[in-house]
């Protein structure tokens, strides 16, 4: 199908993004994010959201602040109005994680349909870890010397192995030099045989409310490295096409936390008890400097200070 790429376009982009276009960037060892398309700037999201308080889209300088207030108070429509689509490359386990974010639109690559290629997740040494002794979801200290490498060694053989069987029942005559002892067994039921650390690909679609939610998860420390490094490559993206969204997203989710009613009692207290005190005045001033930001901020701890 021909598209029209001499065209002048009447659709808003977004100049920090449109580099990354069809650009891969590799992810583990064979893995890539790659930003296939996008739909929506910060415009779209303030004009959408002004839309709604039926306010004129007049106050450019406003902007900005409009972004930061609707994230702080979790007013999420406006950013449903901007969609991104990549195509990524990831291991089957990584896939099952990420295809439990159950609001992106999906095409994986179909192994019924076509045959996989030979190509592994092995992880780096620096990845090789213990179980913790912490946190049952989590690694420990790094593994190292003849551990390091038994396990590397098992990895690499069990994959090797596996996929000569997959070839084997597959029987496809390009793809061996042997004299086949079998009939073709279908792709369908010849990929069970694969490990969960072979690559598969998808395109995922996803619009920018729930991609925050995916990545708030999913950059997290608490996050599988395997997956981790993936939302990280997506954050680049995000700063490099929304960057104020970008900003007030750090600000109010990745690096903001929850604190119970019982935690807020005890900080209100501790608050109350420095609230004459000259250098927590400056310091909330100094780090807060919007006004109303400032006034919402104390006003959870029964304070007023200015
Ligand atoms: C560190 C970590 C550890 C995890 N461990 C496990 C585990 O041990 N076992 C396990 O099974 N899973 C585990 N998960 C997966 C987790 O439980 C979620 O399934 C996953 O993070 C997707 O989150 P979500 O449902 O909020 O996201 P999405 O599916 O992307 O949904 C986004 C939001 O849409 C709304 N939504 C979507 N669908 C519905 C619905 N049907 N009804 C109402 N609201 C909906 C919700 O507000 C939701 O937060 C883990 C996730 C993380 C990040």
């Amino acid at each position: 199908m021909k598209e029209c790429t001499n065209q002048v376009s009447h659709r808003p982009f977004a100049p920090g993004l449109e580099p990354y276009l069809n650009q891969t960037t590799n992810v583990l060892d064979h893995g890539f994010i790659r930003v296939v398309d996008y739909m929506g700037t910060e415009q779209c999201i303030v004009d959408a959201a002004r839309t709604s308080y039926q306010r004129g889209t007049e106050r450019k300088q406003e902007d900005p602040k409009l972004i930061r207030y609707l994230m702080r108070h979790q007013h999420g429509t406006p950013f449903e109005m901007c969609e991104i689509k990549f195509h990524v490359k990831l291991p089957i386990f990584v896939a099952r994680q990420w295809i439990r974010h159950r609001t992106a639109s999906v095409n994986e690559a179909s192994a019924r349909y076509s045959i996989l290629s030979k190509e592994f997740y092995i992880p780096s040494e620096d990845q090789l870890a213990v179980q913790s002794a912490t946190n049952r979801q989590g690694r420990g200290e790094v593994l190292e010397g003849a551990q390091a490498k038994r396990v590397l060694t098992l990895l690499q053989h069990d994959a090797e192995l596996c996929y000569q069987h997959y070839e084997e029942m597959l029987n496809d005559p390009s793809s061996h030099d042997y004299e086949p002892a079998l009939q073709s067994l279908s792709r369908e039921l010849a990929r069970m045989n694969l490990p969960v650390n072979f690559y598969t690909q998808w395109y995922w679609k996803v619009d920018l409310r729930n991609l925050m939610h995916f990545l708030a998860l999913r950059a997290d420390s608490h996050a599988q490295y395997e997956i981790r490094v993936y939302a990280q490559e997506m954050l680049k993206v995000l700063e490099a096409w929304l960057p104020n969204v970008y900003q007030a997203f750090i600000d109010y989710e990745m690096e903001a936390y929850k604190v119970s009613a019982q935690g807020k009692k005890v900080l209100r207290k501790m608050t109350q008890l420095l609230e004459r005190n000259d250098q927590l005045t400056t310091l909330i001033n100094e780090t807060i400097p919007d006004r109303r930001e400032r006034e919402e901020f104390l006003l959870q701890f029964g304070l007023n200070m200015q």
